[in-house]
């Protein structure tokens, strides 16, 4: 896991490919399952966009599924599969930082770029992306070219907002800012306004 080149994107799998907490009917695209006699309604929707970002990122799953994740979701989503997993020595709870912390910093090491999607990040986990103070430089100078890129990739009909999340994410991990992505998606964004006065361009 530590030695690809490309960008490391962790997936958490519990409130980000497995889905809970909404009222029924269940969204769209939703594959209901069984893992340990334990019912999952995994989204397709995530599995399309996650088979998308494998183009970009070497992935991980970052999941207390550990290696559940890959034997069940790449059949059951689609996704490429061969995903190495992480394991964790840490309990939730039991160390004041976030119970992922220690073992992304030891899969990521001080210098690979990585992302991180979770449902569950906490204070301990901005202040671990915080400390990585080269990502701004990097960041602005990444937002331009992918601002560019947007503005005519959309004018095909790819949808503007979810383009945006996806770039958002991308210049993150160019930026190896792990959940400064909530930020470049505001700065992203942003600057897409200012690009593009009167609101997104659209097909004629
Ligand atoms: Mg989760």
């Amino acid at each position: 896991m530590g030695t690809g080149t490309r960008p490391l994107l962790l997936v958490d799998v519990d409130g980000v490919v497995s889905l809970f907490g909404f009222e029924p009917p269940a969204p769209a695209g939703v594959v209901w399952t069984t893992v340990d006699g334990l019912p999952h309604a995994l989204s397709r929707p995530a599995g399309v966009r996650l088979a998308r970002l494998a183009c970009t990122f070497d992935c991980a799953w970052c999941t207390g599924w550990e290696e559940r994740a890959e034997e069940q979701l790449p059949r059951l989503l689609g996704l490429p599969g061969g995903w190495p997993h992480m394991t964790f020595a840490a309990e939730p709870g039991a160390s004041p930082r976030h119970w992922k912390l220690a073992a992304i910093e030891a899969a990521s090491g001080p210098d690979r770029p990585v992302a991180w999607i979770d449902d569950a990040f906490d204070a301990t986990c901005e202040a671990w992306a915080a400390s990585i103070t080269t990502a701004r430089k990097v960041i602005e100078m990444e937002i331009p070219a992918y601002c560019a890129q947007w503005r005519l990739v959309i004018l095909r009909g790819v949808d503007a907002d979810s383009l945006q999340r996806e770039y958002a994410l991308r210049i993150s991990a160019q930026a190896g800012a792990m959940e400064n992505r909530l930020d470049v998606l505001e700065m992203f964004r942003r600057d897409c306004r200012q690009a593009t006065p009167g609101g997104y361009p659209r097909l004629p």
